[in-house]
């Protein structure tokens, strides 16, 4: 669906993502592990458009592709935006919006489509992700497990080719974490194409189709999770899942 190549992001002289090519493929699962300020949350913003990279190319196989060495447009970055739906860290919901508001917000705002279509689409998606009966309450009366789930359902109704997950349950209590990977793992049978940062690696072995090891802004290896997270080549992979298994 989507192929990188050789993308570069610094911030001032810090250089966060030196060298990065990866190929996405449609229907497939890609996790990307790496230790705390490897550049994994960057590259993710950098994949929808909220980071501009420096350097790097990226082909759609519809065609689309952006060269950022060179000029782009505006209409492009909003293109590449569309293409992408993030899922935060810490949720970013709006915190003076219901639940079903925050979903209709990018549909109705971004989109411009009519507010009873958003409303009917919303309610679908909430309710296929366990929250049919909170759809008017507001964020500081949901759990964290319960606003995260909200926060999928607003980037799943842009309606977008590929699913962005930044440690989507990291800030949640133990208990919580197992209903947010539930509904990742649904998305994932349907045949979503998703990229997921996580610590979770036994998520990650059940789910993914490909994995990434990230650190110091290079892909150190990648593979098969059998590859990767059972039979890891380099050091730097052994010593991570070894500090976090
Ligand atoms: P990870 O997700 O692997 O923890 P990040 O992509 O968040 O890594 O960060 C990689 C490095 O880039 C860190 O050193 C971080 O401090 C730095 N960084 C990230 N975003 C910015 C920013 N907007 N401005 C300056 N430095 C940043």
């Amino acid at each position: 669906m989507l192929s990188i190549k050789q993308l570069q992001k610094s911030f001032g002289s810090l250089d966060v993502l030196k060298d990065i090519s990866i190929d996405i493929n449609k229907g497939k699962v890609v996790t990307i592990m790496g230790p705390s300020g490897s550049g994994k949350t960057t590259l993710l913003r950098c994949l929808n458009g909220l980071e501009i990279p420096d350097h790097g190319h990226y082909q759609f196989d519809d065609g689309f592709s952006l060269d950022f060495s060179g000029k782009r447009s505006k209409k492009d970055m909003l293109t590449l935006r569309r293409k992408a739906g993030m899922v935060f860290q810490s949720y970013n919901l709006f915190p003076h919006k219901t639940a079903l508001e925050n979903v209709t917000e990018g549909p109705v705002v971004v989109q411009g489509k009519d507010k009873q279509t958003a409303e009917k689409e919303a309610k679908h998606l909430l309710d296929k992700v366990g929250l049919a009966d909170k759809i008017d309450l507001y964020p500081y009366q949901l759990s964290g497990g319960q606003q995260q789930r909200v926060g999928i359902a607003r980037a799943l109704a842009i309606e977008p080719e590929l699913m962005l997950f930044d440690e989507p349950t990291s800030a949640l209590d133990p208990e919580l974490i197992g209903d947010v990977l539930g509904v990742i793992k649904e998305l994932a049978n349907e045949g979503w194409t998703m990229v997921v940062v996580t610590h979770e690696v036994s998520f990650a072995k059940e789910v993914s189709d490909h994995v990434l090891f990230m650190d110091d802004g290079y892909i150190v290896e990648q593979g098969t999770p059998r590859d990767v997270l059972e039979n890891p080549k380099e050091p730097r992979t052994k010593q991570f899942l070894q500090r976090i298994l």
